[in-house]
């Protein structure tokens, strides 16, 4: 009998390796990008389309290669870049592997332009599946272009595996950003469709930072400079007083390569303690230079992981000269770290002239007294209330269905019944949640969710039926945001003035508002729209439709009553009657129970 084992064909090979290197257009970025590097060039250009689903084209005025250099590039483990094990613990390039190109033409059209400066003629080459489809000499500029289009077209599970559009381009957008702060020396551009995103002149580490994420950065950033024997620090922090809700900035480089690191992160985390808040991320560009030798980063075959001989005098290092540079430059004292805006109060309250607290006190209140037993749903008591509401605009919504949930116990029903006697009071316990007799037992209610519930249903009437109340600003508000992320608030500008907000300005990087929805205060906004950027960067679907659900969903959590903030007994008693003139009470926007029932059967039982 004949062995069974057989030889893969190259091409299979290459495209279970590709698997492993090219995930997705990014990673192709990524690759060319490195490419580029290595070959020294002074500038890249980057050309996408359609989120590189399309094409993927990256232009350097580097080294460039001679036509043998231009076929063998595509072969599997050929580089120039190591000849022996031993290279490999004194890299100095990016690549090493020989694999990316490889990979990338088993799975996409390719097509190379390379020229060698004293060369006269350069090579063009298209390879289309591993396979050969030409090789011609051409008159092209010194450098090197690769171009990548239809990636994925002979995996279509793959390709169908792809996010939307929106997704993808954040992470080219992530990989280009990683490149460009590690090489501020070089020139980089990125052109997305018919959209400029970014055109970076070579400069210093400081004005790249400022160049990728806007002129508000530069009086952000804290110097980090340390140097020890083993370990060279150097980079930037933000100040604390600037840490985002949503993840920021956060960026190591080591040796200028980024890399992630879980461990070196909590360092940096642990420096910024109490400076910042739990729920709050510091933003950081660190750059860690250690001999080569010493770390291990073929342990990942993308190259973002990396293993340090010592690990734990790493992170002491870089904790203490971040605890360093935050001292030094006085950032710690100006800070009030006890503020908590939870205790601001609401924007409602800071235009109305306070009242004196007053106890209400249910005269009729009696313990004892029996409520007549019936069967069927709990009833909640519908108050006439004069309340004037709280939350101005919320009316009970509108006829069109929003959302079909199947919910128990039926809402409708509770107020279906008019014979539960009125005048209860509504009680709040650790103020957050709310507690009502109901028919037959009692309500408790999150405060929180109830508000979003509330809220949501409202934003989303607006935002479909558009229509929307909004307060104008005194001054406008102006607030700077990076391109990209201009770019995603572009996309929902529209859905965005339908809640309520007004845009004098939408420039490139700044944008100004005049006026905000109603229901959000005006030191809420940024944070709200830095919340709705990163929902969207996070992926979601690209209908208007789930848009909305979406932008109302964010709104709503970034506005709704929070726990812990004290609600009076009118409060109170508008939010549970608000909640209940909902569609869908039952559940907040993200799915969570808005309310337990406790009936009067759960409450004897605890008496057993
Ligand atoms: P690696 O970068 O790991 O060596 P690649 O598959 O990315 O492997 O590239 C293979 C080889 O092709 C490189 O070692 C380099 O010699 C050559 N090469 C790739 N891209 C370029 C470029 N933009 N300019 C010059 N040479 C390049
Ligand atoms: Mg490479």
């Amino acid at each position: 009998m004949t062995g069974i084992i057989q030889l893969l064909p190259d091409h299979v090979a290459n495209q279970i390796a590709a698997g492993e290197v090219v995930q997705r257009p990014a990673s192709v970025v990524k690759e060319l990008l490195e490419n580029a590097i290595d070959a020294k060039a002074a500038r890249i250009t980057v050309v996408i389309r359609d989120a590189g689903k399309t094409l993927i084209q990256v232009t350097d005025d580097g080294l460039g290669m001679d036509v043998t250099d231009a076929r063998l590039c595509f072969e599997r483990h050929a580089t120039s870049k190591i000849k022996t094990a031993d290279d490999l613990f004194s890299l100095h390039t990016k690549g090493f592997r020989g694999e990316a190109l490889a990979s990338i033409a088993a799975i996409a059209h390719v097509e190379l332009k390379t020229r060698q400066e004293e060369a006269d003629l350069g090579t063009h080459l298209i390879i289309e599946g591993s396979e050969v489809k030409s090789q011609e000499p051409a008159v092209v500029p010194k450098g090197t272009t690769v171009s990548v289009k239809n990636l994925f077209y002979n995996i279509p599970a793959r390709r169908n595996f792809l996010k939307s559009d929106a997704v993808e381009m954040r992470h080219i957008i992530d990989e280009f950003h990683r490149v460009a702060l590690a090489h501020p020396d070089v020139g980089f551009q990125l052109l997305h469709n018919s959209d400029d995103l970014f055109n970076l002149p070579p400069t210093h580490l400081r004005q790249r930072i400022v160049h990728i994420f806007g002129s508000k950065t530069d009086e952000r950033l804290v110097p980090v400079e340390e140097e020890t024997e083993i370990l060279k620090i150097s980079g930037f922090v933000i100040k604390p007083e600037f840490a985002k809700k949503s993840r920021g900035e956060q960026f190591f480089f080591v040796n200028n390569r980024f890399i992630r690191s879980s461990y070196l992160h909590h360092g940096v985390v642990s420096a910024f303690e109490a400076l910042i808040r739990n729920d709050q991320h510091p933003g950081y560009f660190l750059f860690l230079e250690v001999d080569p030798h010493s770390i291990d980063i073929n342990i990942h075959p993308t190259k973002t992981e990396i293993k340090f001989d010592d690990e734990h005098a790493v992170y002491t290092l870089l904790r203490a000269a971040i605890k360093h540079s935050l001292g030094q430059f006085n950032i710690a004292p100006v800070l009030d770290f006890e503020r908590d805006k939870n205790l601001d109060p609401p924007y409602e309250f800071q235009t109305r002239t306070p009242r004196m607290p007053t106890i209400e006190v249910d005269r009729d209140f009696n313990p004892f007294r029996e409520e007549s037993q019936k069967t069927g749903p709990p009833v909640f008591q519908k108050k006439q209330t004069s309340w004037e509401s709280l939350y101005t605009g919320l009316k009970s919504p509108g006829s069109e269905a929003i959302h079909e949930f199947e919910s128990s116990p039926d809402p409708e029903k509770i107020f279906e019944d008019q014979e539960f006697e009125e005048k209860q009071l509504t009680l709040q316990i650790q103020n957050k949640y709310l507690v009502s007799p109901v028919k037959n037992g009692m309500v408790v209610v999150n405060q929180n969710l109830a508000h979003q519930r509330v809220l949501y249903e409202e934003l989303l009437k607006n935002i479909t039926v558009k229509e929307a109340v909004s307060q104008q600003l005194l001054f406008p508000l102006k607030l700077d945001f990076s391109r990209p992320d201009m770019a995603i608030l572009e996309n929902i500008k529209e859905q965005l003035e339908f809640t309520g907000f007004i845009f004098s300005n939408f420039g490139q990087e700044q944008l100004s508002i005049s006026g905000i929805p109603v229901l959000v205060q005006e030191s809420r906004v940024e944070d709200l729209l830095n919340e709705m950027i990163a929902a969207i960067s996070a992926g979601i679907p690209e209908s208007s439709f789930s848009q909305n659900d979406l932008l109302a969903r964010s709104m709503a959590r970034s506005m709704a009553i929070r726990n812990g903030v004290f609600l009076n007994s009118g409060e109170r008693s508008n939010l549970i009657d608000q909640l209940f003139a909902c569609k869908e009470p039952t559940v907040c926007p993200a799915g969570k129970p808005v309310f337990k029932m406790i009936n009067s059967e759960d409450l004897d039982r605890k008496f057993m």
